[in-house]
């Protein structure tokens, strides 16, 4: 088994996942030089490591320990946490937060010109994949029997290669699907970006590294949900506006220079704030109102 002292945390070299995963990273305070062909990456401010690696290897690296943390799609983690408990051995990991990012679905489409009706206008096809065992799984639930063609990339060319009837693929926009002309009928499920774990326990100055990065994780996602609003208004009205505000913590009330009947409010809301809400505080009275972006949080 490996052991280093340094924190090690597994995530995507280049694609899908790269950029955020970054972006949490460095949000997080871990002060590292990127470069581009490197597969490990010093932090220079916290006794951190980060691998750099197909997404495909994330969920295996933590599951054996060989990385503490990984940021990878929960597509990806669902099927090698299927694979191993089908070939029997125990997927070893916990999922620590979900991300908010990197969103896609998995699900089959069909040639446009393909008759589907329900799930079962399925049975016999031959669906291409690269998420076997997920399919498999659904396959089974359904009832269905249909034959899975495992390929590892451009799985939407296989039908018009005539390799295949049906396929289940990722999906965002559906643009690559139109592009081929498939249609999307059923959604096998959601994903969204996850940060994991391993489940070994960790060695104390390990664990204390850690503990420290998950809190610093849960504040920036706090954060980016979140926003701090100012606003003036009439004193009169501030049971009004209140009212307008759910999901905000108790708002600070402070007395404005030389005016009697208005006061200053700031506010924090952690669930975000729309147009809307903006435009009838407006009309219950308050004006030069802000709405600004938190970078940290911390409770
Ligand atoms: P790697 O070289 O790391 O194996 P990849 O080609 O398998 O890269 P990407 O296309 O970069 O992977 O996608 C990485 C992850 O991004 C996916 O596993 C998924 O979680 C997410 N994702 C979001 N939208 C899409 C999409 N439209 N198509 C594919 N993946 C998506
Ligand atoms: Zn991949």
């Amino acid at each position: 088994m490996l052991q280093t002292e340094r924190l090690r945390i597994a995530i995507q070299k280049s694609g899908r996942l790269h950029e955020n995963s970054i972006e949490l990273l460095n949000r997080c305070g871990i002060k590292f030089h990127f470069s581009k062909n490197a597969l490990l990456l010093h932090a220079e401010n916290l006794p951190i490591d980060i691998l750099l690696v197909r997404d495909d290897d994330i969920p295996t690296l933590v599951m054996d320990d060989i990385c503490d943390l990984g940021i990878v799609g929960e597509n990806i983690l669902l099927e090698k946490k299927l694979y191993k408990l089908n070939n029997g051995d125990n997927p070893n990991f916990t999922i620590v937060n979900k991300l908010d990012s990197s969103r896609c679905r998995l699900a089959i489409a069909v040639p446009e010109d393909r008759e589907f009706i329900d799930v079962s206008s399925l049975q016999g096809l031959r669906i291409a994949t690269s998420y076997p065992n997920l399919l498999q799984q659904f396959l089974d639930e359904q009832q269905i029997n249909a034959e899975i063609l495992n390929i590892s990339g451009s799985v939407e060319i296989a039908p018009r290669l005539g390799m295949a009837d049906a396929i289940c693929d990722l999906v965002s926009t559906g643009r690559t699907l139109e592009e081929n002309n498939l249609t999307e009928v059923y959604t096998l499920i959601q994903s969204q970006a996850v940060l994991i774990q391993t489940n070994k326990k960790l060695k104390d100055n390990k664990e204390k590294i850690k503990s420290l990065l998950l809190q610093r994780v849960l504040g920036v996602l706090k954060a980016k949900e979140s926003k701090y609003i100012m606003f003036h208004a009439p004193k009169k009205s501030l049971n009004d506006l209140k009212s307008l505000l759910p999901g905000f913590e108790t708002p600070t009330i402070m007395p404005l220079e030389g005016i009697q009947d208005r006061v200053a409010v700031h506010v924090v809301s952690t669930e975000g704030v729309f147009w809307e809400t903006v435009e009838k505080l407006k009309q219950a009275g308050a004006n030069s109102i802000l709405v600004l972006p938190i970078e940290k949080m911390m409770n």
